[in-house]
């Protein structure tokens, strides 16, 4: 029996740099089987701790910008110098077969995706403070003083972009802030206006023959 659409929900997830979001999804990952994560394209550097093919597909800038003239991407953004982009192929076969999935991307590209796929789900992940962001990025020991500082002059114009979205969570333990993220993909699952009117014509018609059969055994 058809239920609610059969479709997988497109959920894009954004924050500033530093602000774990990457972690938050692991941790989503781990509960929701259902959800797949998509891997982006990158110009930008491999940095220790990456790895090829699983936290992003690694590209020079002139292999990127071959697949920008091709269409391949779903969307694309520049971000401190570097290209960022998510292939568009996998998508469309995931959400078909009814899968849900992510993309954490920075929020150019959100906008993108806003301006062309009704019904996404956007979730924005804050940092619980911007004391606790610096400590992040600088733990993080992989980028220069300067590549910081431009994340931060980033970070500035982004968390001002919150209101685009239409959840936010605040990452101040990972497992709650992942926990939060799912009961958000769960309750979209549950909106009216999502709901298939298959689902509610099935209904209709069943209510239809059970007072049928009412009548035949009231004559
Ligand atoms: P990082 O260099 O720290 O891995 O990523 C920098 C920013 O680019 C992050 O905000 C990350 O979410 C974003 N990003 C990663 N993949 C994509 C993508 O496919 N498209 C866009 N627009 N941003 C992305």
């Amino acid at each position: 029996m058809k239920t609610m659409k059969n479709k997988g929900q497109l959920i894009v997830i954004s924050g500033p740099s530093g602000c774990g979001k990457d972690t938050v999804v692991k941790e989503v990952l781990k509960t929701n089987k259902k959800a797949w994560l998509s891997i982006s394209c990158t110009s930008r550097k491999i940095r220790p701790g990456d790895v090829d093919g699983k936290d992003y597909y690694f590209l020079t800038k002139e292999e990127f910008e071959d697949k920008i003239k091709r269409g391949e991407f779903l969307e694309y953004a520049k971000y401190s110098d570097n290209y960022y982009g998510t292939p568009k192929d996998a998508i469309e076969e995931k959400l078909n077969q009814g899968i849900d999935v992510i993309l954490v991307i920075e929020i150019q590209g959100a906008l993108k995706i806003k301006e062309q796929l009704k019904n996404t789900l956007f979730i924005f992940i804050l940092p619980p403070s911007i004391k606790e962001l610096k400590k992040r990025l600088e733990n993080r020991n992989t980028e220069t003083k300067e590549a910081i500082t431009k994340r931060f002059q980033i970070a500035y114009k982004e968390i001002n972009t919150v209101n685009k979205y239409n959840y936010v969570v605040i990452n101040d333990i990972v497992e709650d802030a992942a926990k939060k993220v799912n009961s958000i993909i769960i309750s979209e699952k549950c909106r009216v206006d999502l709901m298939d009117d298959e689902f509610i014509n099935s209904l209709e018609e069943e209510i239809h023959e059970v007072l049928l059969e009412y009548d035949s055994t009231n004559k």
